[in-house]
């Protein structure tokens, strides 16, 4: 089991495919966490989508893809259809998925933080703090999913949280709450995972071939995801890397290396110092 001390670690599951788009996450979240509005909510012109990414003031995005109907599709997973009115099967369906921090299980923003203001929580979730951050922004680089950013208005990091503070008082995230389809799934992460299989089974038995899971393999480039989702579609489609790694994978060996080259160097120098003396 994944556990953090005596306590399981906990993550979301976030099952796309029963998404609706409502937003409800997106509104919890920000009402919970006190997270400022995003730049206006003006639509962005390509979709119904008003909030566009993750960003230190979207903790939650739920994406809003337009796309052809997959043929061999069979079943209708209640996806609201588009197209001109009186138009029976317009061809088209809207894909929409609730995106969020993955929590990750080698978490690159955590691993750079030199203050120690980004922390893994008792439920193995990642969390900054806010009263210790200094703003240097070497986080933002480092996450290959794009998550965390710095608050212009603030010059300090900001993300989702996980709600932290609702954990510790055996509360779930605002989002899962508010989220009136169950598509996001709040648990123990193990829990989570069979859960995840068995809905990806049933959707494959039903006819709906391109059900797949991203970010559950703990054998991943970061070590599976905390947050983890059940998508229909490549993850690109929904601006989701393909194949994240760690960014500090390297880091341990190029440390290895610098202190083999300054051994070296230094045997070198006292080497020609007592070769003058001699
Ligand atoms: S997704 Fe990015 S911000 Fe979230 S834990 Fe992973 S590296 Fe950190
Ligand atoms: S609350 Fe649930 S159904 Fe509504 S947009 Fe968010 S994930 Fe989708």
């Amino acid at each position: 089991m994944a556990e953090y001390g005596t306590q399981p670690r906990m993550g979301f599951f976030t099952d796309t495919s029963v998404c609706i788009g409502c937003k409800a996450c997106e509104v919890a979240c920000k009402e919970w966490n006190g997270v400022p509005e995003a730049g206006g909510l003006d639509l962005l012109g390509m979709s119904y989508d008003n909030t566009g990414a993750l960003g230190s003031n979207t903790w939650r995005h739920v994406a809003f893809v337009e796309q052809p109907k997959p043929a061999e599709s069979t079943v209708d997973l209640g996806m609201p259809d588009v197209g001109a009115p009186g138009q029976d099967d317009p061809g088209v369906r809207w894909l929409m998925s609730s995106d969020v921090c993955k929590h990750c299980t080698h978490a690159a923003c955590l691993d750079v933080c030199p203050t120690g203001s980004l922390f893994r929580t008792e439920f193995g979730t990642v969390v900054v703090q806010q009263d210790i951050c200094n703003g240097c922004g070497y986080c933002v680089p480092a996450c290959p999913y794009g998550v965390i950013e710095k608050r212009e208005s603030d010059g300090r990091a900001f993300k989702c949280t996980l709600c932290y503070d609702r954990l510790g008082a055996g509360m779930e995230p605002a989002c899962a709450k508010a989220c009136p389809t169950d598509s996001i799934q709040f648990g123990e992460l193990d829990e989570l995972r069979e859960r995840a299989d068995e809905r990806v089974r049933t959707l494959h038995d039903s006819g709906v071939p391109e059900a797949r899971l991203y970010g559950h393999d703990p054998e991943d480039g970061v070590g599976g995801d905390g947050a983890f989702f059940l998508l229909l579609d490549e993850p690109e489609v929904y601006g989701l890397p393909p194949d994240p790694v760690v960014t500090t994978r390297d880091l341990p060996a190029m440390w290895r290396r610098a202190t083999v080259a300054a051994v070296g160097a230094a045997a070198v120098v006292v080497a020609s110092f007592l070769g003058r003396r001699r």
